[in-house]
């Protein structure tokens, strides 16, 4: 039997995979359909495309679960941290990135890593032998998403995603908008000014609102019954529940002053944050939409500051599939009918670049410590790797299985701490403490057993 590790598909799941993989000195072969096969969103051939926001969220390793991930990552050498540092953008508390250079750094990576090939094809069955990986995706091509329907025997889970649209930023009037984060975050004048800001007053606010929900959106013909993911619905959708959603929302109007017109208080504002090292691009922050393309100009056009926005993407929505991991797969991530072939990224459940990520770097690791003859325990349950693991593999209902964000409400109680807000912020200490031990534990555990 072959001892090359195949992996199916190159994105942040599977890029990592093979990082880990080979770093333990196993042969990986990836196999990425894209350029040749490409999907709705992904723009380019380079592996671990970001396909709509630029941020890989809070870097808070304290307080906050996706923080803590980026933390357990950097501590297991992953290649999708240690590129996304080497790439990063000014952009408050959150790790946002160069999307460009940073797909391509991981590209050029994995392409000079001695024991990694790649090879662009798209895989269409599910393979009989071997040692694999399938981290297709959302957008896990058709004929794909067909043989794993087939083999699981369930109906393929899905809900609907959305993306938020980008724009030139030579194009936005400055003489309207202006740079700043929320309460001047941010311990340099980059990082305190990092978003881009544009005001409404009521009236516009009023008139926005109205656009919008007046607007053409993309309908489906598939007799659909999923629904929305709630971290990513589109404004379209949140305005039609309640004409107030969007100002508590992506629009709040709280922690910025325009230097315009300092003495006025905007109704609302919307953001925008810088997409690419050079500044070039910004992306409208929480602006996924549904709208057709020509609504979605006309509709954004009436943004102060944005009414000669030129668009380098437009946002759209698509179907997003996934498996439903608490009955179809064990805790090493491996498909209970088919044990030669694991799951990763965000088929299994999990939802977000970090979330995909961190189950490519678990897969990439259980799998190669298997093929060198020591196998691994599935991580702690203390530690954020573990709790998602254990979320999609088992803790989670089956029944109402739907993806899932890395949350404090994953990890076991810690015993002993009083509530309140005092008491939230030593909770999440605690919980980051020992998980951050745990994961130790657990990374010490591969490092004896390799050396015995
Ligand atoms: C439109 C959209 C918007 C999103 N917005 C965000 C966001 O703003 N923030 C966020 O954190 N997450 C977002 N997500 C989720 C994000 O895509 C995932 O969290 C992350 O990219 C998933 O990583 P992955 O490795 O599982 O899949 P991907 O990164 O999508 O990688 C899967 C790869 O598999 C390839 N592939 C598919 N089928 C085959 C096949 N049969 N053979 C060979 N190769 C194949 C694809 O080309 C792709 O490169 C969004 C997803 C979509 C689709």
């Amino acid at each position: 039997m072959s001892k090359t590790l195949h992996i199916i598909g190159g994105g942040m799941a599977g890029s990592e995979a093979a990082w880990q993989a080979a770093r333990m000195g196993v042969s990986v072969v990836i196999h990425e359909m894209r350029p040749r096969v490409e999907t709705f969103a992904h723009r380019t051939g380079d592996l671990a495309e970001m396909v709509c926001s630029n941020s890989f969220r809070s870097d808070d390793d304290e307080q906050n679960a996706v923080g803590l991930l980026h933390w357990e990552m950097r501590a297991a050498d992953g290649l999708i941290m240690q590129t996304a540092d080497r790439h990063r953008l000014p952009a408050g508390g959150a790790l946002a990135v160069d999307r460009d250079l940073f797909a391509r750094d991981v590209t050029q990576t994995l392409r000079n890593h001695p024991l990694i090939t790649i090879q662009h094809d798209e895989i269409t069955e599910l393979p009989a032998d071997g040692h694999w990986i399938i981290a297709t995706g959302p957008l896990t091509s058709q004929g794909l998403g067909q043989a794993i329907a087939h083999e699981t025997g369930a109906d393929a889970l899905a809900f609907f995603d959305a993306i938020a649209p980008i724009v030139y930023a030579d194009s936005i009037d400055m003489s309207k908008a202006w740079m700043q984060s929320r309460y001047d975050k941010g311990e340099t004048e980059e990082e305190r000014t990092a978003y881009l800001n544009c005001p409404m007053d009521r009236a516009t606010y009023d008139a926005f609102i109205d656009a919008l929900l007046a607007a053409d959106k993309t309908e489906f013909h598939e007799g659909e019954t999923a629904g929305y993911f709630d971290g990513c619905l589109p404004i379209e959708v949140m305005a039609e529940r309640g004409r107030e959603t969007l100002r508590h929302g992506p629009m709040k109007p709280v922690g910025l002053t325009n230097p315009h017109q300092p003495d006025v208080k905007p109704h609302a504002v919307v953001q925008l944050r810088r997409d690419n090292a050079l500044g070039t691009l910004f992306n409208i922050v929480g602006f996924q939409t549904k709208m057709k393309y020509g609504a979605q100009t006309e509709v954004f056009r009436m943004i102060p500051g944005l009414e000669n926005a030129s668009f380098a993407r437009l946002g759209g929505i698509h179907r997003n599939t996934f498996l439903n991991s608490p009955t179809l797969l064990d805790d090493q991530m491996r498909l209970r009918s088919r044990p030669h072939i694991r799951f990763a990224g965000q088929i299994t459940g999990v939802e977000g670049y970090v979330e995909s990520a961190a189950m490519g770097l678990l897969a990439g690791r259980l799998a190669a410590a298997e093929m060198l003859g020591h196998p691994l325990p599935s991580p702690p349950q203390d530690s954020a790797m573990g709790a998602l693991i254990h979320h999609i593999t088992g803790g989670a209902e089956a029944k109402t299985f739907q993806p899932m964000n890395v949350n404090f409400g994953l990890f076991r109680p810690v015993d002993g701490l009083k509530g309140g807000r005092r008491g939230r912020s030593d909770r999440y200490k605690a919980y980051t403490d020992r998980a951050k031990a745990a994961w130790q534990d657990w990374l010490q555990l591969q490092n004896m057993s390799c050396a015995s």
